[in-house]
């Protein structure tokens, strides 16, 4: 791809953009002059679409006891060396309520495949986090039953969030031992269908993958227009079967995924995900420039936190919640940005109205 771009020639900027497999390669292999010209297209039109506002979405990982085995994940059962902890309803309770005082409008509730959290278990959660404090619930629990994503929407949960991880349903078999990419999808629908709102997304360079792949992750993701699209880089877990895989070694085709989802996604929500922290220093900080308009702060108490390890270098493990809190706040106002009022919730047009829309 040529250095030398016309900006009004830039396909984007011509209406409707629906690249090729090929043409997207091309701007995650781009020259500087083009990343730096993707990264200000992105962040220009995260402003006009979606605006200044950096939506808090308060973390808490509650339980990390999973019955699955992918590949690349550090709390997969078979990981014996992965210190296992659960927490009690009302201490997620109390972490949920630190995250309303800290100024965030939801909280995402997400623990592996852990069968002591029944349905009935996590609809209580859910019904007390709803009367306790004014927040939006988001759940990340892994696969379940078509009735049970209703359930969760019954008790007053707002969304949900499941990554496909990959579009290619023979690398999903590969990484995936306990599921394949047609059961994944059919979750989404489902929880869809229940009336959530989605969030999902993909693994950016997972091994056995390459460029190409990417692309077609990128088309896929929105094709499912979604409400919410997290996309966080591999990183290789040395607990894991993948352990010792390389990262992309063009270090900036991570950050041109998120530049390339806001353009093709105008509307979505999409969070600085935490392992770009683990990529790059500030890695969070260049993703709110660079099409993103979410932030996760960790609420997880700090005693569980260094334990939840779906990758090596995870940032922050040492803080506690209230430090978390304020750091993200300082971070925000550095880029001149301000942090959302109110829940936050879906801008697609067809999801808004049904959940009100963000203030
Ligand atoms: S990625 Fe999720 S489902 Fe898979 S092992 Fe890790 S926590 Fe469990």
């Amino acid at each position: 791809m040529s250095d030398r771009i016309e900006v009004d020639r830039l396909p984007w900027r011509r209406g409707a953009w629906r690249p090729s497999v090929g043409e997207l390669a091309g701007w995650l292999t781009c020259g500087l002059q083009e990343t730096k010209l993707l990264y200000a297209e992105a962040d220009a039109l995260r402003l006009r679409e979606v605006g200044d506002e950096v939506h808090l979405r308060g973390l808490i990982e509650f339980s990390n006891f999973c019955v699955r085995r992918c590949d690349y994940c550090g709390i997969r059962a078979p990981n014996r060396a992965a210190e296992r902890y659960r927490m009690s309803p009302t201490e997620i309770v109390t972490c949920a309520l630190r995250a309303k005082e800290a100024g965030c409008g939801t909280v995402v509730l997400q623990s592996g495949e852990d069968p002591w959290w029944t349905t009935e278990r996590l609809c209580a959660l859910v019904r007390d986090i709803k009367k306790r404090a004014d927040l939006a619930v988001t759940l990340s629990v892994g696969e379940r039953p078509a009735r049970d994503y209703q359930r969760f929407r019954e008790a007053g949960c707002d969304r949900y969030l499941l990554r496909f991880e990959t579009s290619d349903e023979a690398l999903y078999a590969r990484l995936h031992p306990d599921g394949t990419l047609v059961e994944r999808l059919k979750c989404l629908e489902a929880i869809r269908a229940a009336g959530l709102q989605v969030g999902s997304g993909f693994m950016i360079g997972l091994p056995f993958s390459g460029v190409e792949h990417i692309a077609r992750d990128i088309l896929f993701a929105t094709e499912l227009h979604l409400d919410m699209i997290g996309c966080g880089p591999y990183i290789a877990h040395p607990g894991t079967p993948l352990a010792g895989a390389a990262l992309i070694e063009d270090r900036e085709v991570y950050f041109r995924v998120i530049s390339l989802l806001r353009l093709l996604n105008p509307r979505a929500h999409i969070p600085a995900a935490t392992a770009f922290d683990a990529l790059a220093p500030s890695g969070r900080d260049f993703l709110l420039q660079r099409g993103a308009n979410v932030f996760m702060p960790n609420m997880t108490p700090a005693v569980y936190r260094r334990h939840y390890m779906l990758y090596p270098g995870k940032p922050c493990v040492d803080e506690d919640a209230a430090a978390c809190a304020a750091c993200v706040r300082a971070r925000i106002a550095r880029l001149n940005r301000r942090v959302g009022a109110g829940p936050g919730h879906s801008l697609m047009s067809s999801r808004a109205d049904a959940h009100g829309r963000a203030s």
